[in-house]
């Protein structure tokens, strides 16, 4: 039987589950129209502001963290149970203030940040006033391996000064968008895991230039965005090294860990409101004498989504469990595993539903295929699948060999 959460936490997702149904669901399509006026393209809708204070006057706000100072004390089992709720809606997140980069980036800074460092970034961020980035990928080398990044951060008196391409990240069009955390290097003749760090740069700071925003299929995901942002002389004072010099590869291990079983946890929320999506349309349209819901390759369709949904959403909690338990660098190769397994059952069933749903499913009239679009970047974010695979095949060769060692 499946570990029980608490009676708050259990509240806390009937209220999710009801703000939902009541606000989160109706202001998708206020939202997608505003945005829609080309004028209002990059600014923020009135409706999503509105909601975030809503949802903190409720408590619904910063689930993510587990600590009572910052968060809601919640487990990081509990909140998977919450968390999947405010997948189900691609504007949910921000709304509670749990949304990617932000949450990883108020990661940071409450493990790595100094006092005046959390006071002048991490409370705001936490009140949800201003939003971050977070800028390591570059769009010249594989990212994927941190240790090729060539962003310069180099020591000049009492600042640092930055010069560098990056590229996807994510928010820095966002006009509320105050503070970057920058990964680059600052000695490249230390050992390899030593050369990187990271350092927290106001986005009006001179020097920064924000190219381009860049569109996933097309979608430009406004008014946050994801851009290419290239670092010119930025010069920032060295107290804005978070954790000091060679560190930067520690802070990045401690801030993606977290966030991959976020990304896959609303992914199963994904799944499961493609899998209603399917089933309401199913019972709906009629065709070749019959309702849709009542063929059997429907129905198959509907069984195989529930079998991977439930799979997934296991792997996912015994994971967080797993985390509770003995932290997250016990549990990396859990979490590289649901990395992999919850984007490909999220394609599988949101791709079943938009199947059910013919024209309509690859259309704006449902939100089926930017979930497609959204679910497809989840095997490359964070990591891509094929680095998880690598991971996940040298921690099982490594228990076999101890294993092997111990029995002979
Ligand atoms: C929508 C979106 C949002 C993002 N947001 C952010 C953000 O906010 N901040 C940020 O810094 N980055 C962000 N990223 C970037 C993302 O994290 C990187 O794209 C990802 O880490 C992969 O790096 P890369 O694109 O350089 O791919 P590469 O490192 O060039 O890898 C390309 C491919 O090579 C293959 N590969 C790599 N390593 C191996 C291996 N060991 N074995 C076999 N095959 C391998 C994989 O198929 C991989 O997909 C975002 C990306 C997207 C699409």
């Amino acid at each position: 039987m499946l570990k029980e959460i608490s009676s708050y936490a259990e509240r806390l997702k009937v209220e999710l589950l009801d703000f939902m149904e009541e606000y989160i669901y109706p202001a998708e399509k206020e939202v997608e129209e505003y945005l829609e006026n080309p004028e209002n393209r990059w600014t923020i809708p009135p409706i999503i502001e509105e909601l975030k204070q809503k949802a903190k006057s409720q408590g619904l706000w910063n689930l993510f963290y587990a600590d009572d100072n910052y968060g809601k004390g919640l487990t990081n089992y509990e909140y998977a149970y919450l968390c999947e709720i405010m997948g189900r809606s691609l504007i949910a997140p921000e709304i509670f203030n749990c949304n990617a980069p932000d949450t990883g980036n108020m990661e940071v800074l409450i493990k790595y940040g100094n006092e005046e460092q959390k006071q002048e970034w991490l409370t705001p961020l936490l009140e949800g006033e201003i939003r971050s980035i977070f800028s390591m990928t570059e769009p010249t080398i594989a990212s994927s391996d941190a240790t090729n990044i060539q962003t310069e951060i180099i020591r000049v008196g009492n600042e640092y000064v930055i010069n560098g391409k990056k590229w996807w990240s994510t928010g820095a069009i966002d006009p509320r968008c105050k503070i970057a955390i920058v990964m680059g290097k600052t000695d490249p003749s230390a050992e390899p895991h030593k050369q990187q760090s990271m350092i927290l740069v106001p986005m009006d700071t001179p020097g920064i230039e924000i190219k381009r925003p860049l569109k996933v299929f097309g979608y430009d995901h406004a008014p946050t965005g994801h851009a290419e942002v290239h670092y010119n002389n930025v010069r920032v004072p060295i107290s804005n090294l978070l954790l000091g010099e060679g560190r930067g590869f520690e802070i990045a291990q401690g801030r993606l860990g977290p966030g991959r079983i976020h990304h896959a946890m609303r992914g199963i929320g994904q799944a499961e409101r493609a899998l209603d999506l399917l089933i309401d349309r199913a019972e709906e349209r009629e065709a070749f004498g019959s309702k849709l819901i009542d063929k059997d390759v429907i129905r198959v369709q509907i069984a195989e989504s529930r079998l991977e949904i439930e799979q997934a959403r296991l792997l996912t909690l015994s994971t967080a469990h797993k985390i509770d338990q003995y932290g997250a660098k016990a549990a990396r190769k859990e979490i590289a595993m649901i990395k992999i397994a919850v984007p490909r059952v999220a394609l599988n069933v949101i791709d079943r539903a938009i199947e059910v749903h013919g024209g309509g499913g690859v259309s704006q009239d449902f939100p089926l295929a930017e979930h497609y679009a959204h679910a497809r970047t989840l095997r490359i974010v964070d990591g891509p699948d094929q680095v998880h695979i690598r991971d996940i095949a040298k921690l099982e060769i490594r228990e076999r060999r101890k294993n092997k060692s111990i029995k002979l």
